[in-house]
């Protein structure tokens, strides 16, 4: 070993030390952190799809590649990320002897060549992402960027230093080719080799390169080991785990949504029946009330900013953005863990639990941001402001768009189920709503006895449920198919094409109350299991004897169809349920309903949250509209795409139980998505949700463009093509009675 190789060598194990000791002090304060968090036992089951949902979304890089040219410059810097960590490897090897390299595979040509092509690969990837960071950067001129409130240094520096150790990666093989000391031919390794031209032979050049790749690499090691909410470098080793561990891992590819998780008390479902918010947790008022999972995902987020850009709140000028939000309970996680971690918390009465001495070596900043309340103004010093919680409309695109599976919506409604269930905290207009779910069972507190008045004048019989035992369907109309005026048009349109297709089906008429939906996504998990066991035990009444494949329930509004389906399982209902669309499009394609009028003027279609992003049903809504509009095989037209649609449709804003909250901050969603619904030129926009029917709406009616574009449910477009002569209810745009 020369002097040189005695210095390099030196060096970069003192470095390495540093670095290490720092990283492994890192690692146990974040699992220290996490551990904070409440049980979550039910991550742990189902370990043989979790891990290969874990490799498939990492290894296919599912969710960045709908992102086109990011996904796959990212892919690159991932793989690249690894192979580099052999290469720092070798560099080891290399501070030691010029002519070092990896035991065993180091020197095969296969080596080479995959080293050479991925570290080319990664340079380029990493140079797009630095382009595109330095394009949308926040500072831009004009528009928002999905940067906004991002730590654009850290994303730099990682960025940097990856750049940096891809290039001395070639440096360093550059100066072996020009020592004659390179093993692998030019044919594998290229670039390398043309390096190598550029270079002088100089005999220690491997051994400097390779100290300051290592001291490039260390660099990186010990400023995210000193910032351990550093998301954008720690992703890296979090998000697998973060995947691993997702609410759904057998949900289809690419969505970490499903149904909302029960609320639960130390990892436990909590039943209301015996639950005492004195020794229970009743959602989350602290941080350290997250489960350890949320702790988790706050952790792993990249700042990347994906969800941000999907937002509608964020997108209509609200203080809202799930990225900031899950920032923000990351950064008091962090700042308020020593106090945690010393033995403070406050139990469920809001004393303290620590002795005044186990606090004592606390600094105040510690103590100042342990008294900060979760949910409150700026003038309350508030960790999340009230205007940000209750703006969102749980569209999920936020859930949708991120890489890491981060799981913004349970976050949000276990915050708010704390504020409604034991502070009677929320937008006051949403108050009624509330009362009238549990006096009246609907949320517009109409009376239970009009619930069949839509069944008035429609020219054949709707049997009730206990009349006819020989349904295939239970029909649930939901309380706006059967109370809305707009969403009754939608109900009878159905109704009336089941009765063409014969399809026999019945209803539960006055024994149908609300899902209990909108209570439970503003939070009031008591009035929703109120409503929600009273429905299971009058469904599994009306389907007793039968099998599970026979217990058939189709439902018009998608907040129903998402309740009964997916959430009522959790109380002992377990249904086939299916949306009004999808039985449409099979009844087209079966022949059992035939449209013969096209329809003219153009239509497009807008994707009810609750059915695409949340259920996954896109094509079904669209096969019927197909249908629709070429009339039998007499017109030849397209539906007219939106450019937000299916996974990034955009919200109509009444989702999360916004419907019955003002919205007073930005411009109006529906508004929103009601100009970008006639920039598409259509005159009929096709919805699939009696919530998005009446928001979409408003909107053109606010517009003054009742007269040229029409919001009109998909039942009812088909029902025009399969019987022109007889549609039921005709134009929905202008409300009528009953
Ligand atoms: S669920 Fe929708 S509204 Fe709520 S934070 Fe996510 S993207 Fe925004
Ligand atoms: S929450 Fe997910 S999508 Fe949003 S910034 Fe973080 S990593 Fe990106």
């Amino acid at each position: 070993m020369g002097s040189v190789q005695i210095v390099t060598t030196v060096l970069a194990a003192a470095i390495t030390a540093v670095a290490v000791w720092l990283a492994v002090r890192a690692v146990l304060k974040m699992v220290a952190v996490i551990r904070l968090g409440q049980p979550a036992p039910e991550r742990f089951a189902d370990k043989g799809t979790r891990a290969k949902t874990m490799l498939v979304e990492t290894a296919g890089h599912t969710r960045m590649l709908r992102w086109g040219v990011v996904g796959a410059a990212h892919w690159f810097v991932m793989v690249g990320f690894i192979v580099l960590s052999l290469l720092v490897l070798e560099a080891y090897f290399e501070v030691v002897s010029p002519t070092g390299g990896l035991p065993l595979i180091g020197g095969l040509a296969v080596y080479g060549l995959v080293t050479e092509v991925i570290a080319v690969l990664g340079t380029v990837g990493i140079g797009v992402l630095i382009a595109i960071r330095v394009r949308n950067r926040p500072t831009r001129p004009g528009g928002r960027s999905r940067f906004t409130g991002s730590t654009m240094w850290q994303g730099y520096f990682v960025e940097a230093v990856v750049l940096a150790v891809l290039v001395m990666g070639f440096v360093i093989r550059g100066f072996k080719v020009a020592t004659d000391h390179f093993e692998y031919p030019a044919w594998a390794t290229p670039v390398s080799h043309a390096v190598g031209a550029l270079l002088p032979a100089w005999p220690a050049g491997v051994s400097v390169a390779a100290l300051i790749k290592i001291a490039i690499s260390m660099t990186w090691l010990i400023v995210i080991a000193l910032n351990v909410t550093m998301g954008v470098a720690w992703h890296r080793f979090l998000a697998f785990f973060n995947i691993f561990f997702k609410r759904e891992p057998a949900r289809p590819a690419g969505s970490g949504l499903g149904p909302l998780r029960p609320m639960t008390s130390n990892g436990k479902p909590l039943d209301f029946e015996e639950a005492d918010p004195e020794k229970d947790q009743f959602g989350v008022a602290q941080v350290e009330q997250f489960t350890w999972k949320g702790l988790l995902d706050f952790s792993t987020c990249t700042e990347c900013g994906r969800c941000q850009s999907q937002c509608p709140a964020w997108n209509t000028g609200k203080p809202l953005s799930p990225k900031l939000l899950v920032l923000s309970l990351r950064d008091h996680a962090y700042a308020k863990a020593p106090y945690l971690l010393a033995g403070g918390g406050k139990d469920l009465t809001g004393e303290e639990k620590a002795t005044a001495a186990q606090l004592a070596h606390l600094d105040v900043l510690t103590l100042a941001e342990a008294e900060k309340p979760l949910i409150g103004d700026a003038e309350a010093g508030g960790v999340i402001d009230p205007d940000v919680l209750w703006s969102c409309t749980t569209c999920g695109a936020c859930v949708e768009q991120c890489p890491v599976d981060i799981e913004h919506v349970d976050h949000i409604v276990d915050m708010r189920r704390y504020q409604v269930l034991i502070e009677s905290s929320f937008p006051s207009e949403a108050g009624v709503m509330l009362r009238n779910l549990e006096n009246k069972g609907n949320p517009w507190g109409a009376p239970q006895n009009t619930r069949e008045d839509w069944t008035k004048g429609l020219g054949f019989e709707v049997p009730r449920v206990g009349e006819v035992d020989d349904f295939e369907y239970l029909f649930w109309v939901g309380c706006a198919g059967a109370f809305e005026d707009r969403a009754k048009k939608t109900t009878r349109a159905v109704a009336t094409l089941l009765n063409e297709a014969g399809v026999s089906f019945a209803i539960l008429g006055e024994g149908e109350t609300c899902s209990g939906d909108p209570a439970r996504r503003i939070g009031n998990e008591f009035v929703f299991q109120m409503l929600a066991q009273q429905n299971v035990e009058t469904l599994n009444e009306a389907f007793e004897g039968r099998e599970q494949a026979k217990r058939k329930i189709v439902a018009t509004c998608p907040h129903c169809f998402n309740t009964l389906g997916n959430e009522y399982g959790q109380l002992g209902g377990e249904f086939e349920v299916v949306h009004h669309t999808q039985l449409l499009a099979h009844l087209v394609s079966t022949g059992r309903l035939t449209p013969v009028q096209p329809v003219d003027g153009g239509v497009t279609y807008h994707d009810p949250c609750y059915l695409g992003r949340h259920n996954r049903v896109f094509a079904a809504p669209r096969e019927v509209l197909g249908s629709a509009l070429n009339g039998g095989g007499r017109a030849d037209a397209d539906l007219i795409e939106m450019p937000r649609n299916s996974e990034r449709s955009f919200c109509c804003g009444a989702g999360g139980a916004r419907m019955w909250m003002e919205e007073k901050i930005g411009k109006r969603i529906n508004v929103d998505r009601v100009e970008e619904a006639m920039s598409t030129g259509a005159r009929t926009v096709a919805v699939g949700c009696p919530f998005c029917s009446t928001m979409l709406n408003d909107g053109v009616n606010g517009k003054g463009a009742g007269e040229q574009v029409e919001v009109v449910d998909v039942a009812s477009v088909l029902l025009r093509s399969v019987r022109p002569d007889t549609a039921p209810g005709g134009k929905e745009t202008a409300p009528t009675a009953g």
